[in-house]
């Protein structure tokens, strides 16, 4: 069950968010002493007698009793981030995708509507508009940019809110605190998909999100080394009017969507994450302010640069005074948006030219690698999409995506010339 321990170490040398990462305790202490928890890569734990096994069994003790349900190493990092988060709860999974699926699997039900921005991860888009669709659930598909549109667009069966946090590769920041005041007052709850700034430089609480869902590929795992996903729960919803969650229990410090996602979705749905990529993932978390901070500011050098480009017909980045989400931004993530930027070319066939040119930069997907990334959406993330959902989803043949990493900006800046150079 909730296997979020006490931890004894929070609070002793102050709140500042590297040191309550990377202070986080065990929940048990190590019999060796090991400063870092070893990775428990087993799938099943033995008890002392029939009656503890029974009482782990039925009363969800805080013990584990197969790695599929729990593990130590996972719940590591599940304590990590709610250090970092400071959330009620958290669940790792074995991907981004596994966090989206099991938090809609969780709360919505045949005959509800889930209102999203169209403007998703690929994945994201398919997962709620195929996929969840022929389960009976409705996806109404808004402008996040107006209220009313959102406000609209609710009704009895509306069983949740989805955007994610900067949309990708569009660059859109929505006035969270805005919808959420809409929300609280219709009683509906805010999910949002939080992979594009962590913790550090975002305070989720005072947002008004009630649901996290993240891909810990990304920022969280540093240098790209395993694919996971959390949800994070801050406890701040009340579920009780959603039909599927609304009579079940509601233990101490855990919600009803908690309860339901911990001992049925997720064990049901398998998607757990494995122990080796929650110990790498756990090593990311000590260092993400860090990287965090020295590849957003790489970034904004970046695109102001290019953004005065004229081979550049236009950039996009929310920090830049030429986006309408400046300000929002700047609110939100104290003028720290992060390590992706996108910029526009002339053509499909200069965005390849200048690709093919290029010597540091990497061609592949991918986010906040320690290696810096380049992609052309239309043709990779969205090659399979059709014509008309790429239509839907806004996606430009003349964009180019960049995840900016741990270089030195300079060598950045030459890498990039020599591309715009190429056409
Ligand atoms: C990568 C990504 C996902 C999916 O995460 P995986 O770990 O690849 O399953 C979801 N949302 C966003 C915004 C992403 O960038």
């Amino acid at each position: 069950m909730n296997k979020t321990s006490e931890n004894k170490e929070e609070g002793c040398l102050g709140t500042s968010f590297s040191t309550k990462v990377i202070r986080s305790g065990f929940a048990k202490p190590d019999t060796h002493g090991a400063i870092t928890l070893p990775v428990y890569r087993n799938a099943a734990f033995e008890f002392p007698d029939s009656k503890t096994i029974a009482v782990a069994f039925q009363h969800r003790t805080d013990l584990h009793t197969y790695s599929r349900i729990s593990n130590p190493t996972v719940t590591n990092l599940e304590d990590k981030i709610k250090a970092a988060s400071e959330a009620e709860n958290v669940v790792a999974l074995a991907s981004g995708m596994a966090a989206i699926s099991n938090t809609f699997l969780t709360i919505a039900y045949a005959g509800s509507n889930i209102i999203s921005s169209p403007h998703l991860f690929g994945n994201t888009f398919s997962f709620l508009k195929s996929t969840l669709s022929q389960f009976g659930i409705e996806i109404r598909f808004v402008n996040t940019d107006r209220i009313e549109e959102i406000e609209a667009a609710i009704d009895e069966n509306t069983c949740a809110f989805f955007t994610e946090i900067i949309t990708n590769p569009h660059l859109e920041v929505a006035d969270l605190p805005a919808i959420s005041f809409l929300l609280r007052q219709k009683n509906i709850p805010m999910i949002i998909d939080t992979t594009l700034v962590p913790w550090c430089n975002f305070d989720a609480k005072k947002a008004g999100i009630d649901i996290e869902v993240l891909s810990t590929t990304k920022y969280i795992s540093g240098g790209a080394t395993g694919i996971g996903g959390a949800i994070v729960d801050y406890g701040t919803h009340d579920w009780k009017s959603n039909p599927k969650l609304g009579a079940l229990p509601k233990p101490k410090g855990m919600s009803r969507f908690m309860f339901k996602l911990r001992s049925e979705i997720a064990r049901n749905l398998g998607g757990c994450m494995a122990p080796d990529n929650a110990y790498l993932q756990s090593l990311g978390m000590e260092s993400l302010e860090l990287r965090y901070n020295r590849m957003s500011h790489s970034a904004y050098t970046l695109a102001s640069y290019l953004s005065t480009h004229p081979k550049v017909r236009k950039t996009g980045y929310p920090q830049l005074e030429s986006s309408p989400y400046k300000t929002i931004s700047d609110k939100l993530f104290t003028g720290n948006p992060g390590a992706m930027f996108t910029i526009n070319l002339e053509s499909k066939k200069a965005c390849y030219d200048f690709m093919d040119a290029l010597q540091v930069i990497r061609r592949a997907t991918n986010l906040f690698d320690n290696k810096t990334l380049v992609i052309h959406p239309e043709s990779t993330i969205y090659g399979t999409f059709t014509q008309e959902m790429k239509k839907v989803m806004g996606i430009e043949d003349t964009l180019l995506r960049f995840s900016v990493g741990l270089e030195d900006p300079e060598d950045l800046k030459k890498d990039i010339e020599r591309g715009l150079e190429a056409f």
